[in-house]
């Protein structure tokens, strides 16, 4: 196995990072330990330099004022974003850096915090929180479950796919039964929990990109994810 390390970075890792979407960053890197890979994590705070040569980027949900924390850099190191999403690296935002992927996250307050437009999407906060345990369906991953907390609603544009459709939740706005977006392979999704631990088709899908961008080929050595599979049966039992 080649010992040049696979360079996973964590955007605004103070800022956005709640509801335990740390844990996505975490699963990245031990799945790709216990395959054989070594694993940089890095990290990109506001002010500082784009690191160079990441392989996988994740980016996390955080409060309004998180989002306000970060708009400023984030416009700054968007160019940077859009070349990586453009050739192939593999990235997973989760609700607020997911709004920001798209044109722009507009605050109950009517401060609109423009994005970096990856995705063709656009948010409004509205009136009440969507919270609660979620349940969607995609055709390319399966079933994908979590836990959502926002206020934003996101309307995606006609010529952008989403992620997924909702089974049981509200998923980018409550009302088109739509979950997240993807672009390439940057995935945006409203899905706390962690994510990624119970949802390791996830995990591996953007593992094997970042993979064979860095090395050509990929071994999708088996992992034992009965943890996980029980942890899947569980969320999906729980009440809304
Ligand atoms: N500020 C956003 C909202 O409430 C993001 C919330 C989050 O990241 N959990 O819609």
């Amino acid at each position: 196995m080649s010992k040049v390390a696979v360079r996973l970075l964590q955007l605004y890792p103070r800022e956005m990072n709640i509801y335990g979407d740390w844990g996505n960053a975490l699963t990245l890197k031990k799945r790709l330990q216990w395959r054989g890979y070594e694993v940089e994590l890095l990290e990109h705070r506001p002010g500082q330099a784009f690191p160079k040569d990441v392989d996988l980027i994740v980016g996390g949900g955080g409060q309004d004022s998180g989002q306000e924390k970060i708009r400023d850099d984030l416009l700054k190191i968007g160019d940077e974003l859009h070349k990586l999403a453009d050739s192939g690296i593999p990235m997973l935002m989760i609700c607020g850096m997911y709004q920001l992927f798209g044109r722009f996250f507009e605050t109950v307050e009517g401060d609109k915090i423009e994005g970096i437009s990856i995705f063709g999407a656009q948010t409004v906060a509205g009136p009440k929180r969507l919270i609660g345990n979620i349940v969607t369906e995609s055709a390319q991953f399966g079933e994908i479950i979590g836990y959502e907390n926002h206020s934003g609603l996101t309307i995606l544009d006609d010529t952008q796919p989403a992620l997924a459709h909702v089974v049981k939740g509200a998923g980018n706005n409550g009302k088109d039964h739509l979950e997240g977006a993807i672009y390439k392979n940057v995935i945006g999704s409203y899905l706390h929990g962690s994510l990624l631990p119970k949802n390791p088709r996830l995990a591996d899908w953007l593992i094997e990109k970042a993979v064979v961008n860095k090395f050509g080929e990929f071994d999708p050595k088996p992992i034992n994810d009965d943890l996980a599979i029980q942890a899947r049966k569980t969320a999906i039992s729980l009440k809304r």
